[in-house]
């Protein structure tokens, strides 16, 4: 424990934002570091407490408590590689990890947790800026070989932890960049993109051989991949949108909130093929946007569209407003239901729940408005509230309600293997092994729609579980 009274003398103190009118005008990160000062200040605030629930709140059970006590000390290097013995990538839930650990921290009792995930942050920025992190080779080669479908941050954890196991690891994504959802879904004002390929260029050095533009089940058979490789690791995310069934949604003024994000960032990227895209160039420029789905996807349009310049911006929420403050009694040390205002909120939009969208207003060609209504929830139940009917002008609708699970067409109905009743692909956590010998699955494509830090874990333990069955035994960690 750094200091036995920290937590009684110092306030939480959060990282500090560029101001709106400033980070508004690009889509770079916002967040302006601490100083070393403030984070050991900071980090002397953690209780070590005789049970870390943070440890069980954070996905990966990163070892909390272990490098607040070394940041504290100014050992910024033993609590980098404390870090990395749990997390392959804290750089990136240091920057978008809605941390559940500081909801499950001791202080959260008071609304005061350790500020957690930004000490992470810091320990694994310092540790790229000090050159601390180099490739890690295997100390031997198994002689086996592992495909690894899919390069969001389940594959790309599997493929780490196999090829520092000594396998040989092909990644296959269907995209022209790696990264899955971190890439062409969080923008880079959440993230910036070259962290992803820093890492890349870590794993390439370390024996991972990424193929980018391959479709497994279009460009490449499940079959060819299933005669060539000891193991396959289905990693491909949960790609379908939950799509909106109402009058009018089949205008081109209508659109999914990933094809407005993803078009973004490869404008960022400095893409031209975005003027190539199928269904034209999408910008919210100069337009009243509605987004409809109240998560980090509809938070993400939002950001967006305000830094494209839009009219307005309105975000809708089917389910009512959840209250400002939790019951700690009730919920700690839990995730809690409570209002949640992001960064992109803060700069900027209408916010509106127990909202039902009825139907898109328009001549067929042009949206002009979304019709709409007031709901009631009572004993979970919906009911629209009679007269209750608003029309919201709109020249932009973007659809951000969520994703029903893997696509099916292609890898899935090739490799034929298993679905839950959900549509994901069923495979257990204990070795997550499918029902096809030698096809195990992570991330979202198994779990459904998640976070970036749950992919982690998940691509993290698969490995295992795939280096047990390839060798009989595995050193890797769980
Ligand atoms: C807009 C948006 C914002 C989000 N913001 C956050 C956030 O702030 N914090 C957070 O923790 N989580 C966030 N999430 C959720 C998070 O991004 C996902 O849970 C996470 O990326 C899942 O990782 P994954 O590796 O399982 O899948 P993905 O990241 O979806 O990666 C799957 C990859 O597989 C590829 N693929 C699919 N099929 C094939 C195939 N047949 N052949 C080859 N490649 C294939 C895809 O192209 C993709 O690159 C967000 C999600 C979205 C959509
Ligand atoms: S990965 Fe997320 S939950 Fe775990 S310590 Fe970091 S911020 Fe907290």
């Amino acid at each position: 424990m750094g200091k036995e009274t920290g937590f009684l003398e110092l306030d939480r103190r959060e990282r500090d934002y560029l101001d709106p009118s400033e980070r508004l005008k690009n889509y770079r990160e916002f967040v302006v570091p601490p100083d070393d000062a403030t984070l050991a200040r900071q980090a002397s605030r953690c209780m070590d407490c005789g049970i870390p629930y943070c440890h069980n709140g954070c996905p990966v059970n990163n070892l909390i408590p272990d490098w607040n006590h070394l940041v504290y000390e100014n050992d910024w290097r033993n609590a980098l590689d404390l870090l990395h013995s749990t997390n392959n990538f804290p750089e990136f839930t240091g920057r978008i990890c809605p941390a559940p650990c500081e909801a499950s921290c001791t202080l959260n009792i008071v609304d005061q947790p350790v500020t957690i995930k930004s000490i992470e942050c810091a320990i694994v920025d310092r540790g790229w800026q000090e050159g601390w992190i180099t490739p890690q080779l295997p100390q031997r080669k198994t002689g086996k070989s592992v495909a690894v479908i899919g390069s969001g941050p389940a594959g790309l954890a599997a493929a780490q932890q196999l090829a520092r196991a000594g396998h040989s690891v092909t990644v296959f994504e269907k995209s022209d960049r790696v990264g899955g959802l971190l890439r062409y879904g969080i923008p880079d004002f959440k993230m910036e993109k070259h962290l992803i390929n820093r890492r890349c260029v870590q794993m390439e050095a370390e024996g991972v051989t990424f193929r980018t533009n391959k479709e497994v089940g279009v460009d490449i058979s499940f079959k060819t991949l299933d005669e060539n490789f000891d193991a396959i690791v289905l990693a491909g995310g949960a790609e379908d949108a939950r799509a909106l069934a109402i009058p009018g949604a089949e205008m081109p003024g209508v659109r999914l909130a990933m094809e407005f994000l993803t078009q973004q960032n490869k404008r960022v990227a400095g893409d031209d093929e975005v003027r190539a895209a199928p269904r034209g160039s999408l910008l919210a420029t100069g337009k009243d946007v509605v987004v409809i789905g109240g998560g980090d996807t509809g938070s993400d349009c939002v950001g967006t569209s305000n830094r494209q310049g839009a009219k307005s911006v309105t975000q809708l929420e089917i389910m009512p407003k959840p209250p400002e403050r939790e019951d700690k009694a009730l919920t700690w040390p839990d995730w809690p239901l409570k209002l949640r205002t992001s960064s992109s909120h803060e700069e900027g939009a209408n916010r509106d729940w127990a909202v039902l969208t009825k139907r898109v207003v328009g001549d067929g060609e042009k949206v002009t408005g979304l019709e709409c209504a007031r709901v009631e929830w009572v004993n979970g139940e919906m009911r629209e509230i009679v007269g209750s009917e608003f029309t919201i002008p709109a020249d932009l609708i973007l659809l951000a309600m969520g994703f029903t699970g893997p696509k099916k067409a292609g890898l899935l109905e090739q490799a034929a293997v298993e679905l839950t009743d959900r549509g994901n692909v069923k495979a257990d956590t204990d070795n997550y092994a499918t029902n096809v010998p030698g096809v195990w699955a992570c991330g979202d494509m198994r779990r459904g729609q998640s976070l970036v830090v749950w992919a982690i874990r998940e691509g993290r333990q698969a490995a295992r579980a795939v280096d047990e069955a390839l060798m009989g035994a595995s050193e890797l960690p769980r």
